[in-house]
Formats: C-alpha cells, structure tokens, sequence
C-alpha cells in the first residue's frame, strides 16, 4: 500500500485529525505528513492559496518538504487516522473526450447507422462546461440519480432512477496559476499554469444522458457527482511518465500545434466490487493535455486557481482496456464480470492509477473510490 508514495512523488491533499481543522498535508508511504508549518499557504482548508502561488514557489516547496520529511521533522499521522477533504475549491469544471477508441466505440453504440467519429473530433478537442459544485473526493457516497429517461424502443418519457448508472475513468488537471478574461494559454504555456493531476471519475447516468443530450449535450446524466482523488499529485513528479501523443491527422491548426505534444504514461485500473475488470492507459489518447487547455482558452475564456478539466474517458483499442461499463458491456448487450452490465445499488468502483517514477520503479497517483447508494425517494 506504501509503494509509489515517495519522496520523489509528495502528492498534496487536505486532511484532518479528531478534533483540528483541516491543514494541507502531503502522503508520504502509508501516512499524512503535516506540512501546515512549511508556509502559510499550507495551513489552510485546501489547497488554493499555494497552487496560485506558481511553478517557482512549488518546486522550491516540494523540496524543503522533501528534507523535512526525509529527516522526520514534521508531524505524521497514520492514513487510517485522518479524515480526507475535498484537497481544493474547484472552480470551473470542463470535460473533454479526448480518447479516440472511447469516442469512436460511443459513436457506434449510440449511432449505429452512422461514422462512428463526428466530422470535428479529429479538428478540435471535443468538450463541454461540467458542473463544479458537483464535484466530490473519493470515498463520497453517489446516490443513484433520477431524472427522465427514454428507451428509443419507448412510446414516451417516463421519470424515475436510472436503471444505466455507469462510471467514465479519466485523468483530470488543476490549474495553479489562472489567465485573464481576453487572454489565451499557448500550448507551450502548460506548466505555468496547471499545478497537478487528479484520478477522475465522472459518474454518468447513460438512459438520462441518451434522451436528453441533443443537441445541447451533457447536463443532468453528468452533474449529480464527479469524483476526483484526495491527493493531487504535482505535475513535476510526472517528468518521468512524458511520451508523445499519436501522429495527429490531419495536422492541428498552429493554435494546437506546439512544440511537443506530450502524453502521459499513466496506467489505469477499473476495480468492480474488488475485481479488476478494465486496464486502460493514458498513453493512447489523442489530445494532449496541453492542447486542451490550449483550447479550452483559445476564445479569451479566463481561468482560475482551482479549475479542473478532465480528459474524458480513457479507452484503449482492446475491449479490456475500456474505461466505461457502456463499452465493457457494450451498451449493456454484452455482461461482463460475473452478469454485469450497469452499476446496481451497493457496488463499490475504484480507480487505480499508476506511472513511471524517476528511479526506474513506479509511482501511485491517489485512487477514486465510490460507491452507489439507491435513489432517493
Ligand atoms: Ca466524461
């Protein structure tokens, strides 16, 4: 349970003992190192304050708290004696879809007749406007949502909860340092902005999502929960996990062009009720996360410490690399992992995440755990 938390990793989360107020603290193998006294950034209820602070400030930081913990000088505590809280405020909330095997696999499932990739996605990263508010840390319980639903065997709507609860596994990005309203974030821009990554898990209801997408998309299939992991790991412990996004064509316009179009080798496992049930890789996707956030601003949208935006699902080519239930079942045609098609009330969905760390071994990004509890009445 201690490997991949390091020296040379640190993730930042917000935590709590019985009794005091939640202090920023860094994971450190199996415990929570108080880090309150490191800066007074870092003596707050999340994490905003610091990662606005920029790429300077962090990295000087990382290292003293290296030392600190490295020689036993600061206060820990065992996981299992803290309370975890959400690590920061999060401010907007985007989600692409940046995976070419998800989004042609979702194509084919909900157009049937039709080219499995719409005639942008290879021209732009696709995205919407999620809900932020809505965003929860691992561990929160997700109620089934209701909402109305329609089967396009059905005469018309009906309301009631949703009977296709599925979960998408994802990687998302905190931005540190914001931009102005008229400015943009050049794709070379990235890390003077973003601070770190997150496990995501954007939590989807598939009947709701299906009846009421077009043309507007997402909205109430999405919003009720999106999970993200209690630790953010910075994104200097990720030097060691760059590759490169594969040969894009045709050609992005300048705007997305860049320099280096970086991905990241980050392995992902979708845990069902304690069974491993799916291993996608980041490594496949087709965006980068710097064209993303590129543009995500590329119209003058501003940004803000504590923005999220996630990658969309992470699919790979092979069926056991999908990152939802939808493609592992197929659109519920195809049960997998003992008669599963859809998430049922009192499963438990974990999230692992795992990439290369500098020393040759490997480093733990904070998982996503949730599990479903039934509709309210
Ligand atoms: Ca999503």
């Amino acid at each position: 349970m201690s490997d991949g938390f390091g020296l040379d990793h640190l993730p930042y989360g917000v935590f709590s003992t019985q009794g005091s107020a939640p202090r920023v603290g860094v994971r450190y193998a199996d415990t929570v190192v108080d880090v309150a006294t490191v800066r007074p950034e870092l003596d707050r209820p999340r994490l905003n304050d610091f990662m606005g602070l920029g790429p300077a400030a962090w990295a000087e930081t990382h290292g003293r708290i290296a030392e600190l913990v490295d020689s036993d000088a600061l206060p820990a505590y065992p996981l299992d004696d803290v309370a975890l809280h959400l690590p920061f405020t999060v401010g907007d909330y985007v989600d692409f879809y940046a995976s070419l095997d998800h989004a042609s696999n979702v194509g084919r499932i909900f157009r049937p007749d039709q080219e499995p990739l719409l005639p942008n996605w290879r021209h732009l990263p696709v995205g919407y406007h999620g809900r932020g508010g809505t965003v929860v840390v691992s561990g929160t319980p997700v109620v089934r949502p209701c909402g109305q639903r329609k089967a396009p065997t059905e005469e018309a709507p009906a309301y009631g909860p949703s009977r296709r609860l599925d979960i998408e596994a994802e990687l998302g990005f905190v931005v540190g340092v914001g931009s102005e309203l008229g400015a943009r974030i050049g794709v070379d821009e990235f890390e003077q902005h973003v601070f770190g990554v997150v496990g995501v898990n954007d939590w989807s209801a598939r009947d709701i999502q299906a009846w009421e997408y077009v043309p507007l998309g997402p909205f109430l299939g999405k919003s009720f929960a999106t999970s993200v992991s209690a630790w953010v790991t910075p994104l200097a412990a990720l030097a060691s996990a760059r590759t490169h996004v594969p040969a894009q064509d045709p050609a992005p316009l300048p705007y997305l062009a860049g320099s280096d179009r970086w991905a990241l080798d980050v392995e992902v496992e979708v845990v069902l009720n304690g069974e491993v049930v799916s291993r996608p890789s980041y490594r496949t996707m087709y965006w980068s996360p710097a064209q993303m956030l590129a543009h995500l601003t590329v119209n003058g949208a501003s940004t803000r410490t504590g923005d999220l935006f996630a990658s969309g699902t992470i699919s790979g080519p092979e069926p056991d690399t999908r990152g939802s239930f939808l493609e592992l079942s197929w659109g519920g045609k195809e049960p997998f992992a003992g008669g599963h098609t859809f998430l049922e009330d009192g499963d438990e969905v974990v999230l692992r995440y795992s990439s290369p760390a500098p020393d040759g071994g490997r480093i733990t990004l904070g998982d996503v755990v949730g599990r479903i509890e039934p509709a309210r009445p």
